[in-house]
């Protein structure tokens, strides 16, 4: 059984105390991954436009000094998205991330991994009941350490989105998370489309044609890659998104796995606190949809997800996922993650205590 690391707090009290999460993460090993010159990817989510609820900068800032501390280089990352957004292109994620989100506060740099337009992958093994390889952003495989921090909200696909899925969809490309999403090529809707053509300069697999006054996209040429839905001036090219959530759960940790598998040291943390109805890719505000449980932290991603889930559920006495998204059994989500190998159901749970220093 993984061990997953436990402090009780409440967003209040850990704004207030800006060493809680170090004092936290001193009991664990996170500090004892890290050599002098290591290259210590973070992995976050930075918000969309708009959004409140994602992990602020000044959460980490004590995190990032201590990394600073012990001799090694840490800096931020993340991936664009398969949607249209302010997380679209790496030039318009880092100024929203960077400027925007304030994380320009850190003085570390804040790298957007798969290429300017998420084109740069590497293609993983991952054996799996859907894929056989993963297209993973390629940073991950030059990072020493990578830390992945999630903010625990609800999902309207997967039930709850913690580690697996800021792992599985967040180092994703572009194509990656399209293959994660749908079974089928992109469409377009006539009845915006404008006929500008820039989809058709911009599929390098020849699929998308203008016939008989009609842009087509053609199936069976269709790799996937997802661009010309970005490319759109209009967001006349829509995504078939899945409604089967327990195959696309089973994707999306085929992927988390295939992004571990290329990591050397990793390490998870979750923050459950101003937990949301819906994750931080949602342009709206939002507001907490429960209360908060604390902080956890594990080496284990799978053992790391199920014990902030179980716990949330403690704390609020309900199954708040269940009640948010009741369509969907993200249990089917933990039983194939441990099915493939990506960690443990089960996990010792290891409560610590805040030691306030003066
Ligand atoms: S890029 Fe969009 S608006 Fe332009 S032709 Fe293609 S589908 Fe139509
Ligand atoms: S998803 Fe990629 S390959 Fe398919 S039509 Fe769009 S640009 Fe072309």
């Amino acid at each position: 059984m993984s061990k997953v690391y436990f402090l009780e707090t409440d967003l209040k009290t850990f704004e207030r105390e800006p060493k809680m999460l170090v004092n936290f993460l001193d009991k664990t090993e996170l500090f004892s991954l890290i050599k002098n010159k290591s290259l210590v990817g973070i992995k976050m989510h930075f918000g969309e436009d708009k959004n409140k609820g994602y992990l602020k900068p000044h959460y980490i800032k004590g995190l990032v000094e201590k990394i600073k501390r012990l001799g090694a280089n840490p800096f931020l990352f993340d991936t664009n998205t398969l949607y249209r957004g302010k997380r679209t292109n790496s030039v318009d994620h880092f100024n929203l991330a960077f400027f925007g989100h304030n994380f320009k506060t850190l003085n570390i740099p804040l790298i957007i991994g798969g290429g300017l337009k998420s084109k740069e992958y590497i293609e993983v093994d991952v054996s799996g009941k859907h894929f056989k390889k993963a297209k993973i952003t390629s940073l991950l495989r030059d990072v020493d350490v990578v830390l992945v921090l999630s903010h625990l909200t609800g999902h309207m696909l997967t039930g709850f989105g913690a580690a697996i899925k800021n792992l599985g969809m967040g180092c994703a490309s572009r194509a990656g998370k399209m293959e994660q999403h749908c079974e089928v090529s992109p469409s377009v809707r006539h009845d915006i489309c404008v006929k500008c053509k820039k989809c058709i300069s911009t599929c390098l697999a020849e699929a998308i044609s203008l016939k008989e006054d009609k842009i087509l996209i053609d199936k069976a040429k269709c790799t996937g890659c997802a661009q010309c839905i970005s490319e759109c001036p209009k967001g006349a090219i829509k995504i078939a998104w899945s409604e089967d959530y327990a195959l696309m759960q089973e994707k999306m940790v085929e992927y988390a796995k295939a992004a571990c598998d290329l990591c050397g040291l990793k390490f998870f943390v979750n923050f459950s606190l101003f937990v949301t109805e819906e994750c931080d890719c949602m342009s709206k505000e939002g507001s907490p949809a429960a209360l908060d449980s604390g902080i956890l932290a594990s080496v284990d991603p799978l053992s790391l997800d199920k014990a902030s889930v179980d716990l949330a559920i403690a704390k609020n006495k309900k199954d708040i996922f269940k009640d948010m998204h009741s369509e969907v059994d993200y249990s089917s989500q933990f039983k194939y993650a441990e099915d493939i190998g990506l960690g443990e159901i089960d996990y010792v749970l290891e409560k610590v205590s805040y030691e306030k220093r003066t």
